[in-house]
């Protein structure tokens, strides 16, 4: 083994990100008396709730379970101002959490992870920064997010575009100035459409791009008093059991009445209170058989369908353009977005839907967007709500090199493998949240399963640490075993026949599976318990 030299920062673990996952790994493995540091990219804390601070972004978790359960006064000193805050309120939540945790001192900021690369002698990771800095580590957990690498660079042209150009994962801190201008919006997703119904009333005109509608709910969004606040604190046990449970990390679940079970006048009357619910508890908690049945998830699509049509004044062109039809998906194949008024943006006469279905986008020119019918859309700003290369991603864009020199990149452009998405056989001491093929990937409240996986890893750790081991990692066989449960779960569902970044399929030349483990919330931590009440069995301690 190699001494390592004076300029290598050595620590026992080392966390890769500074969002919601990162400061709570950071704060668990200090307290476990590690020497572990965290490095993040942006200059401040928050990860995604940094990034995205595009005009309208909120979470869609209601706040009262967006939230960190370890520490019961932690959750009770938050006074959040609604149901589902805005992105500053989030941002300054884990500001406060950081402050609150003495998190910062062991937080280097504006750094950039390029590459590590394991060391079979020593068993450990040497790792460097875009600024040449190196860091040598025992264990290395990575926290970067399931959606933090945008497609920013979506078309040919964009930099011969005159105006301003902003993709919405990395928009500016600084205001970006809309008012009166004429503004373009490419896509429709959970992002594209809070940008659209926020910047509405203050442009000059909006011309949105619309490939794929998307089915959508009405968010109710109440505000909330320090005395709703204190009640919400009174159910914290409660909350917080709850959470673990439930098939997406909510405090709901599905209806304890199978689909076939209710009359028409139930399906109906659940369907309603669902949607009046104004939360994501449609989709997530109503009926199960919507991921599974074709005809009942027809049945659920269409009643959200005549929602919408009636919403669009019944506008032929208009429900063509921006309702999707039994062809396209069934409802919740897809990430259902949360709306305000968002169909009633398309109403303006200062917006126009511009069916980027019929003539794709070619590229993009020094006026504006050039469709294939030969039209250029002339604007001043063009917004990209493209999305991102999901779950997969984070970890690509990082030179990460394991035994034998394998390249995770290389590996995961062929085939997208994990091991109850928190170890990679091949990679010993790296561990992942939010990596493929758990809910935290996509089919959760990202606070539930992100805290789960940091807890999982770090009692993982702990127990190498009691066993005096020093090098821990999957086996092949137990990664093949989740990865054949992963599959088998996916494919008896309909969200593996849509094309989304569920499925990679936004990305070209991604390896198509489902990016999420479908399998529910409180099924996944029952597998990964009992993982860990054994003795780790499958994950080789040496
Ligand atoms: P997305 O769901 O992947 O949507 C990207 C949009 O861009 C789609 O409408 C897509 O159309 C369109 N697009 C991409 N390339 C295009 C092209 N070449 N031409 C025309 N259109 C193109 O990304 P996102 O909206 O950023 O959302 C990603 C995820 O972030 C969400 O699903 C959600 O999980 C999360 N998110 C959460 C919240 C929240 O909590 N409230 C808010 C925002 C985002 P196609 O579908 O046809 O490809």
């Amino acid at each position: 083994m190699n001494p390592i030299s004076e300029d290598v920062t050595v620590l026992d673990a080392m966390v890769i990100g500074a969002g919601v996952a990162g400061l709570y790994q950071l704060h668990r493995l200090r307290e476990m008396g590690l020497n572990v540091r965290a490095y993040e990219t942006a200059t401040g804390v928050g990860g995604t709730w940094y990034w995205n601070r595009y005009p309208g972004a909120r979470f869609d978790s209601q706040v009262e379970i967006y939230q960190y359960w370890f520490s019961e006064e932690l959750y009770c000193s938050w006074k959040p101002s609604e149901r589902f805050p805005a992105q500053p309120e989030t941002e300054e939540w884990l500001n406060f959490v950081a402050d609150h945790l003495d998190l910062r001192k062991d937080i280097q900021f504006s750094t950039r992870i390029a590459s590590a690369h394991y060391d079979e002698d020593s068993g450990r990771w040497n790792v460097t920064t875009d600024a040449g800095e190196k860091i040598n580590t025992q264990y290395l957990v990575a926290c970067c997010g399931m959606l933090s690498a945008p497609l920013e660079n979506r078309f040919p042209g964009q930099k011969t575009f005159k105006g301003e150009i902003h993709h919405t994962g990395l928009w500016p801190k600084e205001d970006v100035d809309l008012k009166g201008k004429k503004v373009a919006v490419i896509g429709t997703g959970a992002t594209g459409i809070q940008v659209i119904q926020t910047i509405a009333p203050e442009v000059g005109s909006m011309k949105v791009f619309v490939r794929t509608p998307q089915y959508i709910i009405p968010m109710r969004n109440p505000k909330y008093s320090e005395q709703d606040w204190a009640g919400w604190c009174n159910r914290f046990n409660e909350l917080k059991a709850k959470v673990k449970q439930t098939f997406a990390g909510f405090d709901y679940d599905f209806h304890e009445k199978a689909w076939s079970d209710c009359s028409d006048a139930e399906r109906l009357e659940l369907l309603e209170r669902r949607w009046d619910d104004g939360s994501l508890s449609l989709w997530l908690g109503s009926f199960p058989e919507i991921f599974f049945d074709e005809e009942i998830s027809e049945e659920v699509s269409e009643f959200i369908r005549g929602k919408m049509r009636s919403r669009l004044g019944n506008d032929a062109h208009l429900c063509n353009l921006l309702i999707p039809s039994q062809d396209d998906y069934g409802f919740g194949t897809h990430r259902v977005p949360l709306e305000n008024k968002y169909l009633e943006v398309y109403l303006q006469d200062n917006v126009e839907a511009v069916d980027c279905k019929s003539a794709p986008i070619e590229e993009i020119v020094a006026e504006g967007i050039k469709t294939a019918d030969g039209k250029v859309h002339e604007v001043d700003v063009i917004i990209l709500a493209v999305g991102f290369d999901a779950g997969s991603g984070a970890l690509s864009r990082i030179d990460f090199r394991g035994r034998d020199n394998r390249s995770l990149k290389q590996q995961w452009q062929q085939e997208i493998t994990t091991a109850m998405g928190m170890q990679i056989h091949g990679y010993p001491n790296l561990f992942a949240t939010g990596a493929p093929l758990a809910p935290s990937a996509a089919l959760c409240n990202m606070t539930t399963c992100l805290q789960y996986q940091v807890d999982w890893i770090t009692n993982c750790i702990a127990y190498a640490n009691q066993q005096g081991k020093k090098v821990v990692e999957v086996s092949k066989e137990t990664e093949t075993q989740w990865v054949e449960h992963h599959d088998e779960v996916a494919s008896k569902t309909l969200v593996v026949k849509t094309d989304s970044w569920y499925m990679g399929s936004n990305v070209e030349g991604k390896p198509r599976r489902l990016i999420s483990y479908i399998g529910g919330v409180g099924n996944y931590h029952k597998q990964c318990d009992d993982v860990a009440a054994k003795g780790y069995p499958g994950f080789e301690m040496t």
